[in-house]
């Protein structure tokens, strides 16, 4: 007889699940030619973003269309962050790229480029009041917002004793300048003038058109096999007249004449070994450290000082304030941590600016606020479950001694209540080293960014990415140490 198993059965479910997800993944396309999955970064109008209902856009996007239908083939394109782009295209997760990416002889080294598709070059962009920036030679000792991993990165480390903060897209970089945190951007000319034109970024002007000349191509990983493909797709777009077209209805103008060769070889890196570029990295990272340390240390003291104040508030017989506490750490713990940096880094002084206040943050100062929150909400937490753990006999006890309510707070309840707490404050604490990483976005130079900075320049996101995570690993097995004998000598103090 064959007996029902409710566990085979489940069994049989999800294997039959699993390969109808991966044949599904994994389907071929029919309509013609191969499918090439092509990376862009969509944060850069009117080259690559999204549009209104959230669709690709942009001048890019139509030549890569064009380009596939040129060539027959198919595009499945793929949002990728700028400076993950060529570790992506090296580890083949991705066929090839688009997204504005200027041709330069250090990246071709790595990666493997198309033939020029679009003429461009970095512009200075400062705000309208600023008379006192009138050139690339007036920037030194000046503060440069710019776009981590972009050849206006590198520009802005060129100019001495300027003070260089990177961040993940260029829309924040501008608005860092906006907000009046910096006083310059480096940036691809046509993409402020854009953002300038449009009206989408107010209170900016731009010097020095063009301060570079550079040329943008589609890269592939080296030796791909499609390189010649797209190139062949290219040179059918320039002849027909489609890229002419493409051109007018972005650019409004007819296009420039392009090279057809790239302006160097498409040569070979010398690649470091990697202990020697484990160790050129380290002294970098350990700066890196440092800093994670300080936010984390300093965000952790302001997040006990206000988790334990509102823990105990949250204990009040008083309503309202039970409701307003609530109210704190229901939306510091149920929204993401990223989101509460963004607004209040970018969020907080664009609304005053907008209000006709000056107001701005430093980036230490944002990071500490952002994580203090955050950490008192869990704190509270905490504390309030390490509280209302101790036996209501023992304040029955301390009040029949004669103690008054803080009192027995503060010597028989609080004593026993915090060694309860040492261990899930190690966890939070442990949970905020982690989380610091995060501040990375507001161009905060921490362990995380260092190691991005460092993949920005030298493209080896393997080596560079573990050594940071084995550097976390430290700490954090370093903190939880501490912590663990933390507990046990206040267990021997009878703490
Ligand atoms: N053209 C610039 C570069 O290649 C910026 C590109 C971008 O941010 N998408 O570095």
């Amino acid at each position: 007889m064959i007996k029902f198993s409710f566990r085979r059965w489940l069994c049989s479910c999800l294997v039959v699940g699993l390969s109808c997800c991966l044949l599904a993944g994994c389907s071929v396309n029919v309509s013609g030619g191969k499918t090439l999955t092509v990376a862009t970064e969509p944060t850069f109008p009117p080259f690559e973003f999204q549009g209104k209902g959230g669709e690709l856009e942009g001048f890019s996007i139509d030549l890569m269309r064009a380009v596939a239908a040129a060539a027959n083939f198919q595009v499945e394109f793929q949002s990728l962050p700028f400076d993950g782009m060529i570790p992506a295209l090296q580890a083949k997760t991705i066929d090839a790229a688009i997204s504005s990416m200027t041709i330069t002889e250090e990246r071709a080294k790595t990666v493997a480029f198309s033939r020029p598709y679009f003429k461009a070059g970095l512009a200075i962009a400062i705000r309208a009041d600023n008379q006192d920036i009138t050139g690339f030679d007036s920037l030194q000792n000046k503060k440069i917002a710019v776009q981590i991993g972009t050849t206006g990165a590198a520009k802005a480390k060129s100019v001495t004793g300027a003070q260089v903060s990177s961040f993940d897209s260029a829309p924040l970089a501008l608005q860092e300048l906006q907000n009046g945190n910096v006083d310059a951007v480096i940036n691809d000319a046509p993409v402020t003038l854009y953002a300038v034109n449009t009206g989408n970024l107010q209170g900016i002007k731009v010097i020095q058109q063009l301060l570079t000349e550079e040329f943008y191509g589609i890269a592939t990983a080296k030796k791909s096999p499609y390189l010649s493909l797209i190139n062949q797709g290219l040179a059918t777009v320039f002849k027909d007249g489609n890229y002419q077209l493409i051109y007018q209805k972005w650019f409004k103008s007819t296009p420039p004449i392009l090279p057809d060769k790239l302006p160097f070889a498409n040569s070979k890196a010398d690649k470091l070994n990697s202990l020697s570029l484990l160790l050129q990295a380290l002294p970098t990272l350990l700066i890196g450290v440092l800093v994670t340390l300080q936010l984390a240390l300093i965000s952790v003291i302001f997040g006990l000082i206000g988790g334990s104040l509102i823990g105990i508030l949250h204990l009040s017989t008083i309503k309202p304030v039970r409701l307003l506490t609530r109210a704190y750490v229901d939306f510091f713990r149920g929204t993401p941590l990223l989101v509460q940096i963004f607004m209040i880094y970018f969020g907080l002084p664009a609304i005053f600016q907008e209000m006709g206040f000056t107001f701005s943050l430093n980036r230490l100062v944002a990071g500490v606020i952002a994580l203090s929150l955050n950490s008192a909400a869990y704190i509270a937490e905490i504390v309030r479950a390490g509280i209302q753990s101790i036996a209501i006999g023992q304040s029955e006890a301390a009040r029949s001694l004669g103690l008054n309510s803080f009192q027995t707070m503060r010597y028989v309840i609080f004593p026993q209540a915090f060694q309860r707490m040492i261990p899930p404050l190690g966890n939070e604490f442990i949970s905020l080293l982690k989380d610091t990483s995060l501040v990375a976005v507001i161009g905060f130079e921490e362990l995380f960014r260092k190691g991005q900075l460092i993949v920005a320049e030298n493209y080896r996101a393997f080596e560079i990415y573990a050594m940071v995570a084995v550097i976390y690993l430290c700490l954090t097995l370093v903190s939880s140490q501490a912590i663990s004998r933390l507990e046990k000598w206040m267990k021997l103090r009878g703490v």
